[in-house]
């Protein structure tokens, strides 16, 4: 395999962004056989991962999108994406956001406060159209995750106070051109403990049961993203077990008659079917340490500098065996050019003696990688090699 890439790779300039164009169908059928089963509905979250690529193979293959911006519906749309199948959440929905999104017809917003209903109730009225309303719940469920990257706690900004839910129903009632169509929740990134989603559960049909017994029959219940992937071993664990997943939500969730499931799920689709890879540029001795600087770095791929993520950084110069006797084996920290001490993609990493010129990949970088990669420093512009 590791000859096929440095071939592939070997006239390419790098940083770039490897991406399995087959590992990502396969992924993107068996989330959908398995959301199948229970009739679910999944909608991609686009802010994982929006390269036209990556958004038209998903769209193909029948999903929906979860949008955070009006430019990501636009996005979609263009990729193919159903405009009856997008929905769009986050804090600060702009008015030019909430046209674009009325006028394409969107499935819902998910609402996030009392003054956001207001704001779309009005331009809902201007353009004479009708705004379907999910109220996000703030479930209070820790997502035992990062902190930044946990957003189901009373304490973060996302989501609608349980105090003020009433005035949002009075809001909705009292205005024609609003519909509550649903409930959504999500809270938090990279949840690999699927307890979480059993007290989400818990939560979901309390907020359930508290609006049929007001005498709403809400079609959506939307249970939003946030499944974790194995960072450690990427090709052992390369489709998460999304069966699993959802047999958990079949099990636990109590419908009501007609109600459907959505969920929204963005790193567990794209993450493992993507790589940073790079080339040495130097090693560097220090008197504790080995250095080994890459082309690559925080500008590519930030999620180790910004919540000391971890991704395996494997050696693709050629096959080798780390455990043989006949490979030397250096210790090194694999670090990026940017003049930033958080420009460090891992430390302490065991690889064989690096050279100059030597192919590295930062695995499982689909998601959250290329989306934020930025050009500070005034960083040239990416490069792509996509195995179809
Ligand atoms: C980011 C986000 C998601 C996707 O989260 P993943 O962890 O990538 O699955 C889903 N819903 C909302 C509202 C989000 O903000």
């Amino acid at each position: 395999m590791m000859q096929q890439v440095k071939e592939e790779l070997k006239n390419i300039p790098t940083p770039l962004y490897y991406y399995d164009l087959p590992l990502l169908r396969e992924t993107v059928d068996v989330v959908k056989s398995a959301a199948d089963r229970y009739g679910y509905k999944v909608h991609y979250a686009i802010k994982a991962n929006n390269n036209p690529r990556i958004l038209s193979e998903i769209s193909s293959l029948g999903l929906g999108a979860d949008c955070v911006s009006g430019t990501e519906i636009e996005v979609a749309i263009a990729q193919g994406f159903q405009s009856s199948e997008i929905v769009f959440a986050g804090v600060g929905k702009t008015d030019r956001e909430i046209e674009i999104a009325l006028k394409n017809n969107i499935l819902a917003f998910n609402v996030e406060s009392v003054q956001e209903i207001e704001v779309i109730g009005e331009i809902a009225q201007s353009l004479d159209t009708v705004a379907n309303i999910a109220l996000r719940i703030n479930p209070n469920v820790d997502a035992k995750t990062h902190h930044y990257i946990t957003t189901g706690l009373d304490e973060n900004k996302f989501g609608i106070m349980t105090h003020e839910l009433e005035t949002c129903l009075t809001l909705i009632q009292n205005n024609a051109h609003l519909k509550l169509i649903g409930l959504h929740f999500h809270v938090g990134s990279q949840i690999t403990d699927l307890n979480v989603f059993k007290r989400l559960c818990v939560k979901v049909n309390e907020w359930n049961q508290y609006f049929y017994d007001k005498g709403y029959t809400l079609p959506i219940l939307n249970l939003g993203g946030g499944l974790g992937i194995n960072y450690m071993e990427p090709d052992e664990e390369s489709i998460v077990n999304f069966s699993n997943f959802f047999y958990l939500f079949h099990q636990l969730l109590e419908l009501k008659q007609g109600q459907e499931v959505h969920f929204e799920l963005g790193r567990s689709i794209v993450a493992n079917c993507g790589s940073l890879v790079s080339r040495v540029l130097y090693i560097k001795n220090g008197l504790k340490k080995n250095f080994a600087i890459l082309d690559a770095g925080m500008t590519e791929l930030l999620r180790p500098a910004l919540y000391q993520a971890f991704h395996k950084i494997e050696y693709w110069s050629e096959e080798t065996d780390l455990e043989s006797d006949k490979v030397e084996v250096e210790r090194y920290d694999v670090v990026g050019p940017i003049c930033e001490s958080s420009d460090c993609f891992g430390k302490e990493v065991n690889l064989p003696k690096l050279k100059r010129g030597d192919l590295i990949a930062i695995r499982s970088a689909g998601a959250y990688g290329e989306v934020m990669s930025s050009r500070y420093n005034l960083r040239q512009p990416l490069n792509y090699f996509y195995k179809e």
